[in-house]
């Protein structure tokens, strides 16, 4: 069985007694970094062996896993956070586990986008996910496809580049309400809310720092503001 762990986003707290008593109980568990997820397996007591499985591990990790798999062992994949295949390692192993006819248990617990919308007072019964933008090609389109999107839209962003997407946010949704959401379930948790410029001026008065999730209100939500989210 190929079970899939979600693991805190910060605060080790946030961890399921089902995902514990699984990790304490799988054969083996596959960490995107073991010396990161060494630090809640050694909080929690767990001495189950681990094997990295990350971003640049190739087919033959996926073979290997596989082979033990078919051999009846229970390996557990978890990544340095969240819900593993969110934006993490995790796709082709769930994809060649099946294709393999080997069972696959989630196991649910946190993600950033998840816990960023659940907090940031827009509609959220309907909202777009969308990891990471790209860099480069393809985000100029994005960008202007979004200025008709009218789910609320949730992406992660990397503190080095936060300045710029908010820029291009002051330029694409001048008059959308944002939400940025900084290390969530962490000493330093900060939800700030305002029109791209404002968020714009309020994080280049400081040191960008921390992990963010960044949260965009779709096209009508200020014309209509109490509006209730569509069931
Ligand atoms: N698998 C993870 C999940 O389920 O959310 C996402 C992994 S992705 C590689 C890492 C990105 O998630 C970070 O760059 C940041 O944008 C976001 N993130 C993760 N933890 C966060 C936190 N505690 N606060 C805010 N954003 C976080």
């Amino acid at each position: 069985m190929l079970y899939i762990v979600a693991t805190p986003i910060g605060n080790l707290e946030d961890i399921s007694a089902r995902a514990l008593r699984v990790l304490h109980e799988a054969d083996l568990i596959a960490a995107e970094d073991t010396r990161t997820s060494g630090i809640l397996l050694k909080k929690y007591e767990i001495q189950t062996r681990m094997t990295s499985f990350h971003a640049f591990s190739d087919s033959r990790k996926v073979d290997e896993l596989l082979a033990l798999l078919k051999d009846g062992r229970n390996i557990a994949l978890i990544t340095d956070a969240g819900t593993p295949g969110i934006s993490d390692p995790g796709f082709l192993l769930v994809k060649a586990a099946r294709e393999a006819g080997i069972e696959v248990c989630p196991i649910p617990g946190p993600s950033a986008f998840l816990t960023a919308l659940s907090a940031s007072g827009l509609p959220i019964n309907h909202f777009l996910y969308l990891g990471f933008l790209p860099q480069k090609k393809g985000r100029q389109t994005l960008l202007k496809k979004l200025q008709e999107q009218e789910e609320t839209v949730v992406f992660y962003e990397s503190p080095h580049r936060l300045l710029k997407t908010l820029q291009q946010c002051v330029e694409y949704f001048p008059e959308r309400t944002m939400v940025v959401a900084r290390e969530l379930t962490k000493i330093h948790e900060e939800f700030r809310s305002g029109k791209p410029a404002e968020l714009y001026d309020y994080f280049s008065s400081k040191t960008v720092r921390g992990e963010f999730v960044l949260i965009l209100a779709g096209k009508d939500y200020n014309a209509n503001p109490r509006a209730e989210d569509r069931a």
